[in-house]
C-alpha cells in the first residue's frame, strides 16, 4: 500500500486525484488531505476517505473542521497553517504527495515534500516557476522523485527517454513541442477581449479547471508558465521549447528527435490520465478515462500562436530569457493581476500591461535562497498592486 497526501484536495486536481485513488483501494491509502478554507468539502472528503490527518491553511476553518470531524471522523487529526501542511507531507507513511495547491501558496509545502524525499506529483507549476533552480536542487539533494501532472509535461515525460536528465542533446532530443488549446479567446480580436467577463474567461472549451488557471489559459500565460516549467523539469532552456496551437487538446505535447522522429502522447482531455500515470509510474493503472475515439475526433489542427493578441506568452518567454528572479516576478504579478480581474477590478486586457510594468520596474537578480524567493514574490505583489491602483483600476 502506498500512502498518499493531497495538497489542495478540494480543488479540481485534488478531486480528480481522489477519483483515481478510489478506483484502487488495494494500492493506495489516503493519509492526509488539505485545503485552504472549504470546510464542508474537506469534511465530506474526510468522512469518505478516513485520512489520518486533515489540514486547513486557514486557522478558523481548521477549528470548524475539527468540530465537524469530532463526531463524524474522530480518527482524523486536524492541523492548520503552513506548518501543518509542511508536517503532513513529511509523515513517514506518506509515499507520494500530490502538489495541487494553486499559486505561490504551494511553494513551502511542495519544497517540504522534496526535502522529505517523497514522490512529488507536481500540478502546482507556480512553485517551479518561482524558484526553479532551488526547487530542482532540493529534489536532487534528497533523491525525491518529481513526476509532472500538468498534461503537457506529463506527455513530454512519456515521450522522453528515461535518462533525459543527462541533457537533451545527449539523448538525441532537439525540441520540445508544447501544445496549447488557445483557450476560450483563441480567435477573438484584442478589441473584443477588452470587455470579457471573468465567467467568459473561465469557460474553457476543453478542460474544466480552477478559476486562476482558467484565466491563465485565456491569456495564454498558462502556456508561458509551462514553457518555464518544462525548461526546469527537462533540463533545457526556452530556446529548445516551441509552442504550437492545437485547438482539439488531443495531442498533449510532443518531443522531436535528431533522427526526424517526433513522438506525441494523445488522449481525451481528462486530468485523470496524467494523475494515474504519475501515481503508478512505471506501472499503468485504470484512470476511469474513456478510450480515445480517433474516428470521432477525425481531425487534428495546428497553428502558430499570435503573440500580439496574447502578450502574456511573449512576456513569459522574455522572463525565461532574462532568468534569475524574472520568472518569480512574472508569476507574482500575474497572480495579483488575475485576482483583480476575477474580482472585476481590472479589464482582462490590463493583465499583460500590469505584468510588463512590474517586470520593468523590478530589476532581475540571482535567487540564491528560498528566503530571497519569498521576498521577491512579496515585493513584486506589492508593486503589482501599486501599478494597478495607479493606472489600471476600473472606475465604478
Ligand atoms: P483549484 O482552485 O480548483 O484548487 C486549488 C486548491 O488549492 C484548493 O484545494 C484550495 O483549497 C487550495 N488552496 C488555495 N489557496 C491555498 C492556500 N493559500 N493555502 C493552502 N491551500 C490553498 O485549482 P486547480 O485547478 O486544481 O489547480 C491546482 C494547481 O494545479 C494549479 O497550480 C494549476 O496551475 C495546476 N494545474 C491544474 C490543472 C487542472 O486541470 N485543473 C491542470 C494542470 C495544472
Ligand atoms: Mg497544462
Amino acid at each position: 500500500m502506498k500512502g498518499i497526501c493531497i495538497l489542495g484536495a478540494t480543488g479540481s486536481i485534488g478531486v480528480s486525484t481522489l477519483d483515481v485513488v478510489a478506483r484502487h483501494t488495494d494500492r493506495y491509502r489516503v493519509v492526509a488531505l488539505t485545503a485552504n478554507r472549504q470546510v464542508e468539502r474537506l469534511a465530506a472528503q474526510c468522512q469518505q476517505y478516513r485520512p489520518d490527518y486533515a489540514v486547513m491553511a486557514d486557522a478558523d476553518a481548521a477549528e470548524r473542521l475539527a468540530t465537524i470531524l469530532h463526531d463524524t471522523a474522530p480518527e482524523t487529526r486536524v492541523l492548520s497553517g503552513v506548518a501543518g501542511l509542511c508536517e503532513v507531507v513529511a509523515l513517514e507513511n506518506v509515499d507520494a504527495v500530490m502538489a495541487a495547491i494553486v499559486g505561490a501558496a504551494g511553494l513551502a509545502p511542495t519544497i517540504a515534500a522534496a526535502r522529505a524525499g517523497k514522490r512529488i506529483l507536481l500540478a502546482n507549476k507556480e512553485a517551479l516557476v518561482m524558484s526553479g533552480n532551488l526547487f530542482m536542487a532540493e529534489v536532487r539533494a534528497t533523491g525525491a522523485e518529481l513526476l509532472p501532472i500538468d498534461s503537457e509535461h506529463n506527455a513530454i515525460f512519456q515521450c522522453m527517454p528515461t535518462d533525459f536528465a543527462r541533457g537533451l542533446a545527449a539523448v538525441g532530443v532537439t525540441r520540445i513541442l508544447l501544445t496549447a488549446s488557445g483557450g476560450p479567446f483563441r480567435d477573438m480580436s484584442l478589441e473584443r477581449m477588452q470587455g470579457v467577463t471573468p465567467d467568459e474567461a473561465c469557460a474553457h472549451p476543453n478542460w474544466s479547471m480552477g478559476r486562476k488557471i482558467s484565466v491563465d489559459s485565456a491569456t495564454m500565460m498558462n502556456k508561458g508558465l509551462e514553457v518555464i516549467e518544462a525548461a526546469w523539469l527537462f533540463n533545457t532552456d526556452h530556446e529548445h521549447i516551441e509552442v504550437v496551437l492545437h485547438p482539439q487538446s488531443i495531442i498533449h505535447s510532443l518531443v522531436r528527435y535528431v533522427d526526424g522522429s517526433v513522438l506525441a502522447q494523445m488522449g481525451n482531455p481528462d486530468m485523470r490520465t496524467p494523475i494515474a500515470h504519475a501515481l503508478a509510474w512505471p506501472e499503468r493503472i485504470d484512470a476511469g478515462v474513456a478510450p480515445l475515439d480517433l474516428i470521432a475526433v477525425s481531425r487534428l489542427d495546428f497553428q502558430k500562436p499570435d503573440l500580439a493578441r496574447f502578450p502574456c506568452l511573449r512576456l513569459a518567454f522574455e522572463a525565461a530569457k532574462v532568468g534569475g528572479s524574472a520568472s518569480t516576478v512574472l508569476n507574482a504579478a500575474n497572480e495579483v493581476a488575475v485576482e483583480y480581474f476575477l474580482s472585476g477590478k481590472i479589464a482582462f486586457t490590463s493583465i499583460a500591461p500590469v505584468i510588463e510594468q512590474v517586470l520593468s520596474n523590478i530589476p532581475a537578480t540571482e535567487l540564491v535562497t528560498l528566503e530571497k524567493v519569498m521576498e521577491t514574490d512579496m515585493i513584486a505583489r506589492e508593486e503589482a498592486r501599486q501599478v494597478i491602483e495607479m493606472h489600471h483600476r476600473k472606475v465604478v
